[in-house]
């Protein structure tokens, strides 16, 4: 690292404490050595010029690592309370470089069978075929989970807790002794509730990976990923492999998220707030069949959520009479809310699983899942709550009742 990032970085380390909020706006920044320029500048160059054979000032081409990609990592890996981090050009190529980096060909893995569609598809289309087999189980069924990784040398368990778009939960600290008996780390997909909710590495996890794109960003703006770890062997293989491969995140991307990341704390818990507003209405209304938040008494892992989260979070699942015609006829309906293929915005967003995000899970297992055709994700937003249960009651009204 240059000297001067390094001594700027030292000052701040003093004086910025712990506070999770305080992390979020300093953490990793580093005003410019030249001109002062508070916001960490956007070093958009690929190449560094050297001093000598040999001497750099810690960057050389920017496939390996960039100034503005490293200040990105030094927040996250400060907000997850871990040492290290990579940054990616998008969430699955975080997975894709964490799979390459720990697996060989014919390993064997376990993965909570709720997860989002894209980790499936990786799993089952493109590594099936080097021989790498991933068991999908129902991670929160500890019996389960104990004959999955007892069944068969195991290199990881990979969970995403609550999951997309069922929203069940996963006891990461029991998963991760559970792993670690077997000799398999823990992954942790932290993406739906960010480090401002949920702290995988106090409950012993080795890796935590995230799709930036969704609240860690939080904007809508930007596509991206991370692994972040406390160990540097495996943050060794991480950046090899990234290097290898080619999926670094660009400077731009990282630099739009070192500005989104920074209200992530206030972010997460106004979602939480007004999600749990939204999802009492939802409980309450007449034609809501099904709903799954975890922030609500009666989700049946509540007691969990209390455990290891925060809050509930910003994402509701839910389903209305009428099944399948009556949730996408919903979904056709809201103005407010747009139907779209992301979650983690600040704007309220809202999906249909099973057409949209999960639409390469197979059949059998997305209903192994609970993944229903009728099922609604409803990623909630900034916006004022009344408005959104506004949008969501006319969408659920009379008039479609009558229908
Ligand atoms: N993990 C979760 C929980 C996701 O929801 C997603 C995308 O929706 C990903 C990983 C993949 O991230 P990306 O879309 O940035 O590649």
């Amino acid at each position: 690292m240059a000297t001067a990032v390094a001594e700027v970085l030292d000052h701040l380390s003093d004086v910025q404490g712990e506070s999770f909020d305080t992390l979020a706006l300093h953490a990793g920044a580093v005003a410019d050595p030249t001109t002062g320029a508070l916001l960490t500048p956007i070093y958009q160059t690929t190449t560094y010029r050297q001093e000598a054979v040999g001497k750099d000032k810690g960057f050389t081409y920017s496939r390996s690592s960039n100034p503005t990609v490293s200040a990105l990592e030094r927040r996250l890996a400060a907000l997850e309370g871990a040492d290290y981090c990579t940054c990616y050009a998008t969430g699955l190529a975080a997975t894709t470089v964490l799979c390459l980096a720990l697996l060989k060909a014919n390993d064997h893995v376990v993965v909570s069978q709720a997860v989002y569609g894209g980790t499936v598809r990786l799993f089952n289309q493109v590594l099936a075929p080097y021989g790498v087999t991933a068991e999908f189980v129902d991670t929160a069924d500890e019996a389960a989970l104990r004959s999955a990784v007892a069944a068969k040398p195991t290199r990881f368990v990979f969970i995403e807790t609550p999951a997309n778009p069922t929203l069940k939960l996963t006891d990461i600290e029991l998963t991760a002794r559970i792993a670690h008996e077997a000799g398999a780390l823990l992954i942790v997909d932290n993406t739906l509730l960010t480090p401002a909710l949920q702290r995988p590495f106090e409950l012993q996890a080795d890796v935590v990976l995230h799709s930036t794109t969704k609240f860690i960003e939080g904007h809508n703006a930007t596509i991206g990923g991370a692994l972040i770890t406390k160990d540097a062997t495996l943050h060794d293989r991480f950046s090899f492999t990234r290097n290898a491969i080619g999926a670094i995140q660009s400077p731009f991307p990282a630099w739009l998220t070192l500005q989104g990341v920074k209200t992530v704390g206030i972010r997460m818990a106004q979602h939480s707030a007004n999600a749990l507003k939204i999802a009492r209405y939802l409980e309450s209304h007449p034609r809501v069949t099904k709903i799954y938040y975890p922030g609500l008494e009666s989700f049946p892992q509540f007691e969990l959520a209390r455990k290891q989260q925060v809050s509930g979070g910003a994402l509701i699942a839910f389903e209305v009479e009428g099944g399948v015609a009556a949730g996408i006829d919903l979904m056709n309906s809201l103005k407010l809310c747009a139907l779209a293929e992301n979650l983690g915005s600040a704007e309220t967003l809202v999906t249909h699983p099973a057409s949209m995000t999960h639409a390469d899970v197979p059949a059998a297992q997305r209903e192994a899942a609970g993944i229903t055709d009728g099922l609604v994700r409803l990623s909630v937003g900034l916006e004022d709550p009344a408005d959104v249960i506004r949008d969501l009651s006319q969408a659920l009204g009379e008039r479609k009742c009558a229908a």
